[in-house]
């Protein structure tokens, strides 16, 4: 089968202490692909730069995002499935409770996902000749698209985390941008009345009386999946990142019940997915788990761990029997003790039954170095990929 799975582990790298996650866990499935395949050190980004999750899965995916990368504010707005418009501004959000001015809760006290749906209904709203489109997603966290001529995403976020908590105002980071800094502000303070007064803020001792806004950036449609690759690819993803990602880049987005991004996510359910789609028209699909980046910046080694045992038992078994070439890495380290992302090479592995092989017979961070890959960057992959299911096109005559 001329096909391929790419299963991206996010935050998969770690450093040992005295022993790595990937090292510690009982994960026999990944070391008997690691045996029978090929096997590397991937920088996805470039070699020693700290990736963040959004640059790292672009160049893996064959968009360099010093190009493509739109802010992250758009990738989570097509995440939540908003449909942008060319020029659309968007921003991640979150509630937030304020007073006397000052932010004394990023989460508004935790506030579940119901109650922030409820809240979140009311703050699609017109200001001045814009369009402002708020989706709230998972408890305090949402996204804000603001829609009209005219708009820069060249403003600063509400929220500057500076330690007196104090409440910033946007502000215009270049002259083009000053009309949407005067948008951002009179919306924030629009809303901030409507939440106050909101039935589903009464009596909460943390009540969501703001929206925070960062990470603004400018929607502009990129040539597709399809169209720079000659691949028709789809995405297995829990995460509203990765899937905004995916739609970005024009692949379709499976969603499957029980993916929940997080570590209790349904990994035998994404593994199905993923099949069943390499089955049927898809020539890639990319599945991504987070558990791991979670685990890693709450520095819980023995969750680390657990997670890519669970990714062994649950996912490779299933992955590994569709008859696609298999890749198998992370977009980057996540160190448990450092809590962070880190510039430190993730392990990769490259399985199919017909494909060259190495010496390395498991998957880990001091072993995979010793592998047929040797080093390779992000932008490496696609140009793999292609290789490997013989549909590279050859350079020259
Ligand atoms: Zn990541
Ligand atoms: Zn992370």
């Amino acid at each position: 089968m001329k096909k391929a799975i790419l299963l991206i582990i996010d935050g998969l790298g770690d450093l040992p202490t005295p022993k790595t996650p990937l090292q510690a866990a009982k994960i026999p499935n990944l070391h008997k692909l690691a045996t029978d395949g090929v096997t590397g050190m991937l920088a996805p980004v470039s070699r020693f730069v700290v990736p963040g999750s959004d640059t790292s899965h672009l160049n893996i995916l064959g968009y360099d995002p010093e190009v493509y990368y739109p802010g992250r504010g758009p990738l989570e707005a097509l995440g939540l499935g908003i449909t942008l418009q060319e020029g659309d501004v968007a921003f991640r959000a979150n509630f937030a409770t304020v007073k006397d001015g000052k932010i004394i809760d990023r989460r508004a006290g935790r506030i579940d996902t119901a109650t922030a749906t409820k809240l979140a209904e009311r703050l699609s709203i017109r200001v001045d000749h814009v369009q402002a489109i708020f989706r709230n997603s998972v408890e305090h966290r949402g996204v804000l698209v603001l829609r009209g001529p005219g708009l820069s995403h060249l403003v600063s976020g509400t929220d500057s985390h500076s330690p007196s908590g104090e409440l910033e105002p946007c502000t215009a980071l270049a002259p083009e941008a000053e009309k949407t800094a005067d948008i951002v502000n009179k919306y924030t303070e629009f809303i901030s009345g409507l939440l106050s007064s909101a039935p589903e803020n009464k009596g909460r001792e943390k009540p969501a009386n703001i929206v925070l806004l960062r990470g603004a950036g400018t929607y502009a449609k990129v040539p597709g999946f399809s169209e720079r690759f000659a691949l028709k690819a789809a995405c297995v993803a829990g995460g509203a990142l990765y899937r905004g990602i995916a739609r970005y880049l024009g692949m379709d987005v499976f969603v499957v019940p029980g993916a929940t991004g997080t570590k209790d996510t349904d990994l035998k359910a994404k593994a199905n997915a993923a099949v069943k789609a390499i089955e049927g028209e898809y020539d890639l699909v990319f599945v991504h788990v987070k558990g791991c980046d979670n685990a890693g910046h709450d520095g819980d080694f023995t969750a680390k761990k657990a997670f890519l045992e669970r990714i062994d038992k649950e996912m490779i078994p299933i992955l590994s029997k569709s008859g696609a070439s298999l890749i198998v890495t992370g977009d980057h380290s996540t160190p448990c003790s450092r809590k962070a992302h880190s510039g430190h090479e993730v392990p990769i592995l490259v399985y199919n039954d017909i494909e060259r092989r190495d010496d390395v017979g498991r998957f880990d961070e001091i072993a995979c170095p010793h592998g047929g890959l040797g080093h390779i960057d992000g932008k490496d992959i696609i140009p793999l990929i292609l290789n490997l299911i013989e549909k590279a096109e050859k350079y020259g005559s």
